[in-house]
């Protein structure tokens, strides 16, 4: 697949213009965690914009920093540095207080350890009704809403059932309605497929779609599953802690059959190299193999192209004696 370069993220959008300001807006994060005299770096200038309604994913090795971007999005952690903007609210000049109404408000979670979601000896109903509780409302009209919301996510006839009856597909479901018991404009799901078996997680991804069809909801799924490519409208990956590629899915028409009858209704992906601020890209690992890239390359700007190439070997090394040379004054 051939990768285009570009500040990626202004071609994105489902529902909202490009002009409009992005629902969520990560700009040069950076999450530092330290252990004793250690630190290691969760988040390295991360660079991200999700647009209100938006359905995405990111992808990423374990150890990249997905969960750690995703507790920051949902408040559960602060970024070391950098500007992270949710809804027009800046995360990081939130008080303690504004930061506990933020979570209860403006985000939902869902996590892959169903244990984490909910409470395995109420029902399903019982489970959906508590973080309304919690908030300090709860009527009929709060009744209606978590009845509505077991059906929306499939389990209508299972909502008296306890959870630890369900199968873990079924807890999924309700840890998704749940997250949303509180009507949160944004959702946020690390690794909601982990668990469960591939059927089951198509069905988990098809469900997101259907929430944000159906409410407008933006929603963020944090996964290594591939697959979730053709569930979402765009996926991000990210690597050692910074976004560098990004995949929006089109459909496309395919006419190519159309003298015979036949539009046909494919999908296509484009893939993307993000640039950062300061217009750094990373280059695929798989190409440096291939080009036996290391250190450096050659930068060339041909009309409208720049072309990046490798240096041969031997060259890479006489230029750094030139360069030695240079320095002290060699001939
Ligand atoms: P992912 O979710 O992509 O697997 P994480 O965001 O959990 O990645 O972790 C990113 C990096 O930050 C890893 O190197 C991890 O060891 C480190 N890290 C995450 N959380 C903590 C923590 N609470 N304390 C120390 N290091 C952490
Ligand atoms: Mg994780």
């Amino acid at each position: 697949m051939a990768l285009q370069a570009g500040p990626a993220t202004e071609q994105t959008t489902t529902t909202a213009s490009p002009s409009e300001e992005p629902f969520i807006l990560c700009d040069n994060l950076v999450k530092i965690y330290k252990v004793a005299d250690l630190e290691a770096v969760a988040l390295q200038g991360l660079d991200l914009q999700i647009q209100q309604g938006e359905l995405m994913a990111i992808i990423g090795n374990s150890g990249s920093g997905k969960s750690t971007l995703l507790n920051i999005l949902g408040g559960l952690d602060r970024p070391s540095a950098g500007r992270v903007i949710v809804g027009g609210r800046d995360l990081l000049k939130m008080s303690e207080r504004q930061l506990v109404r933020y979570k209860r408000e403006v985000v939902g979670f869902v996590w892959q350890q169903t244990a984490r979601n909910m409470l395995p000896y109420l029902t399903a109903l019982e489970n959906v009704e508590l973080p309304m509780i919690i908030a300090g409302r709860y009527g009929a009209k709060e009744r209606r809403w978590a009845r509505e919301l077991l059906e929306v996510v499939g389990l209508a006839n299972r909502m008296n059932h306890r959870l630890s009856e369900m199968s873990g597909g079924e807890q999924q479901r309700v840890a998704i309605a749940i997250g949303l018991a509180n009507r949160p404009p944004l959702l946020l799901a690390d690794e909601p497929t982990g668990s469960v078996d591939t059927r089951t997680a198509a069905t988990i991804f098809d469900l997101f779609r259907q929430i944000r069809d159906q409410y407008g909801t933006t929603i963020v799924i944090v996964t290594h599953d591939p697959k979730v490519m053709s569930k979402v409208d765009r996926v991000v990956a990210i690597r050692d802690g910074k976004t560098s590629t990004e995949t929006i899915r089109r459909v496309a028409i395919d006419m190519t059959d159309f003298a015979a009858g036949n539009i046909v209704l494919g999908e296509t992906h484009d893939e993307f190299v993000v640039l950062d601020g300061a217009g750094r890209l990373q280059i695929p690992r798989e190409y440096l193999e291939k080009l036996q890239i290391r250190k450096k390359v050659r930068l060339e700007l041909e009309g409208d192209q720049i072309i990046i190439r490798p240096i041969p070997s031997e060259d890479a090394d006489k230029s750094q004696q030139e360069a030695h040379h240079r320095r002290w004054g060699f001939r």
